[in-house]
C-alpha cells in the first residue's frame, strides 16, 4: 500500500496531461499541490506513534509550507494570469519550508521547553533572512539573470545543507526511533535536492508547468508517502557513544552558525537586518549554553546525590558513611568533641526472610530504616545503611552518655514499633564506639571498637546495646538491657 499510493499517484497525473493538454497547467498544479499534502499526512499519521513527536511534526508543517508555496503560485499564475513574477507569498513558504527542518535538525528532542523555544527564534530568523534574502533576487525589479543564478545557487545550499545535516543526526542517532525519522529525513531530502536540480538547473528554460517535467517535482514526496509510510524502524548499525556525544554536542552550534553565514550575505543591502541576525545568533547561542550548563549541573549534582544515597531504604549509602566517618573523625580531633558510632545489626534476619520471604525482608529493612533515622533526631547525625541488613550512625559532637541513650532508644523504638506487629523477629543488637581527645589514630579504630561491642551484644544474647569508650581506653560498659 505505501509504494502502491504513490505509483497510481504519479500514473494519474501522467495521464491526466496527456489526455487534457488543452487544462495541463491548472491539473499538474492540482497534482504538485496535492503531493506534498500527502506527504505531510503520512508524517502526521507518523507522530501519532508516539516515537519523535516533534520530528514528524515539523516534516508535516514543512509539507504544509511546501503545498502553500505551490498553492500561492497557482493563483497567480492560473487566476491572475502573471506568470512573469515569481510571487512574494510563494516564495515566503518555500523558504518557511526549510524553518522546520533547520529546527528540528539542529534541536534534540531531550531538550527542555526553553532551550527549544530559543532554537525556535534561531530557526524563524533564520527563515525570515534567507527569505530577505532570496527575495530580493527574485522581485520583478531585481530579476535579472544573476539574480535568478543566485536565487537558484542559494536554494541548492539550502538542500544540501538539509541533507548533510539529516545523513549525520542519522549516523549518530543512539536510538531506533531517532534513526529512522532522520533515515526518512535524508532520503527524503537527497531525492528532493536532486529533483530541485533537475528543475533548476537541467531542465530547459522555457519550460513552464503542466509539462511532464512536473512529474520530476511529485517524486520526492511521493518517495516520503513511501518511506514513511513503510513505518520501518530499522535504523542501521548503532552509532558509537562518541560519535553520538560529538553530534550532540555539536548541533547547537548548526542554527546560529548558519545565522551568521546568512546574516552576512545580506549585510551589504541590509546592514540592520544582517547586525540583528548578528546578535540573535550570539545572545542565542550564548543564551542556549547557559542554560545547558544549568541543567548538567543540576543533572551531576542529582547524579553525585544518587551515589550516596541507598535506593532501598533511602538512608545515606556506604560511600557516603565513610566520607562523614573520616571527616567527622578529622573534626573531632580538631575540636576536642566527642565522637560517637552505632553498629546496628537486625536479630535473626536469615530467619525473618526464611519466614515471610525476601521481599518482606526488604519492606522490614525499610521499616527499621525510617524507625532509626526518626530516632536520630539531630541534623548533624547520619544514618546510612552499612551493608546487607546492618546500619550505621555517626552522632558528632556529643557524649558517651548521650550515645548510650541514643543507641538505647533505637534499639527500644525498633522492639516497641516493629517486633509487636512481626512476632516478636524483628529486633536490632547496637555497638556503640565512642572516642574523646585520643590524639592520633584513625577512624578504623573507633569502627573496630564499635563492632567489637556489636558482636558483644549477639554474643550475650541480642536485642541490646553494649558500647565501649575508648577515652576511657579498655573500659566497657555492658548490656544496657532489654525492654
Ligand atoms: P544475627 O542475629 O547473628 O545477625 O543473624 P542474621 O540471620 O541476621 O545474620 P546473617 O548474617 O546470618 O544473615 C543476614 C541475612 O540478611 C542474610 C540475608 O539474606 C539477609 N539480607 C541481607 N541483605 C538483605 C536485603 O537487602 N534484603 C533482604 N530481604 N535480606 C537481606
Ligand atoms: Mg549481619
Ligand atoms: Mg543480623
Amino acid at each position: 500500500m505505501p509504494v502502491l499510493l504513490p505509483c497510481i499517484f504519479i500514473l494519474c497525473h501522467g495521464l491526466a496531461l496527456a489526455l487534457f493538454p488543452a487544462h495541463a497547467r491548472p491539473i499538474s498544479f492540482g497534482f504538485l499541490i496535492a503531493a506534498p499534502l500527502l506527504a505531510g499526512v503520512v508524517s502526521v499519521r507518523r507522530c501519532r506513534d508516539g516515537a519523535l513527536k516533534g520530528g514528524w511534526i515539523a516534516l508535516a508543517l514543512a509539507m504544509l509550507s511546501w503545498a502553500g508555496g505551490m498553492a500561492a503560485g497557482m493563483y497567480q499564475e492560473v487566476f491572475l494570469a502573471n506568470v512573469d513574477t515569481t510571487p512574494g507569498l510563494s516564495m515566503l513558504l518555500y523558504v518557511l519550508y526549510g524553518v522546520p527542518l533547520t529546527f528540528v535538525l539542529a534541536s534534540s528532542e531531550n531538550e527542555v521547553w526553553h532551550v527549544r523555544l530559543i532554537d525556535g527564534v534561531l530557526a524563524l530568523m533564520l527563515g525570515y533572512l534567507f527569505f530577505v534574502h532570496t527575495f530580493s533576487f527574485a522581485t520583478a525589479s531585481s530579476a535579472t539573470p544573476q539574480g535568478i543564478v543566485n536565487l537558484r545557487l542559494m536554494f541548492d545550499i539550502e538542500n544540501a545543507f538539509i541533507l548533510a545535516f539529516a545523513m549525520v543526526r542519522y549516523v549518530a542517532s543512539g536510538d531506533a526511533a531517532s534513526r529512522g525519522f532522520f533515515r526518512v529525513l535524508a532520503i527524503f531530502a537527497l531525492v528532493y535536492m536532486l529533483a530541485a536540480f533537475y528543475i533548476n538547473h537541467l531542465e530547459p528554460e522555457d519550460v513552464d508547468y503542466g509539462g511532464f517535467g512536473d512529474l520530476v517535482i511529485d517524486v520526492p514526496f511521493l518517495v516520503l508517502v513511501a518511506i514513511a509510510g513503510i513505518g520501518s524502524s530499522r535504523g542501521g548499525i548503532k552509532p558509537s557513544t562518541r560519535l553520538a556525544h560529538i553530534v550532540r554536542a555539536g548541533s547547537p552550534l548548526m542554527l546560529p552558525v548558519t545565522l551568521l553565514v546568512v546574516s552576512s550575505f545580506i549585510v551589504r543591502r541590509h546592514l540592520d537586518l544582517a547586525v540583528a541576525g548578528f546578535v540573535v545568533a550570539t545572545l542565542g547561542y550564548g543564551l542556549r549554553s547557559v542554560l545547558t550548563q544549568v541543567r548538567s549541573f543540576e543533572h551531576e549534582r542529582q547524579l553525585d546525590e544518587l551515589a550516596r544515597i541507598d535506593t532501598l531504604t533511602g538512608l545515606a549509602n556506604r560511600r557516603q558513611f565513610d566520607e562523614v566517618l573520616r571527616h567527622e573523625w578529622n573534626r573531632a580531633q580538631r575540636s576536642g568533641e566527642g565522637l560517637a558510632l552505632l553498629m546496628i545489626d537486625i536479630d535473626h534476619f536469615k530467619a525473618f526472610n526464611d519466614t515471610f520471604g525476601h521481599q518482606e525482608g526488604d519492606l522490614c529493612l525499610r521499616d527499621v530504616a525510617q524507625v532509626l533515622a526518626n530516632t536520630a533526631s539531630r541534623g548533624s547525625d547520619l544514618v546510612a545503611r552499612y551493608g546487607g541488613e546492618e546500619f550505621a550512625v555517626v552522632l558528632s559532637s556529643t557524649t558517651f552518655e548521650q550515645a548510650c541513650q541514643v543507641a538505647e532508644s533505637m534499639r527500644a523504638s525498633v522492639h516497641r514499633q516493629l517486633a509487636v506487629s512481626r512476632e516478636g523477629l524483628v529486633t536490632v543488637s547496637i555497638g556503640t564506639g565512642f572516642m574523646q581527645r585520643t590524639n592520633g589514630g584513625d577512624a578504623a579504630e573507633l569502627f573496630a571498637a564499635a563492632d567489637a561491642a556489636l558482636y558483644e551484644a549477639k554474643r550475650t544474647g541480642r536485642n541490646r546495646v553494649v558500647s565501649r569508650n575508648m577515652s576511657v581506653r579498655s573500659a566497657t560498659i555492658p548490656a544496657h538491657q532489654r525492654g
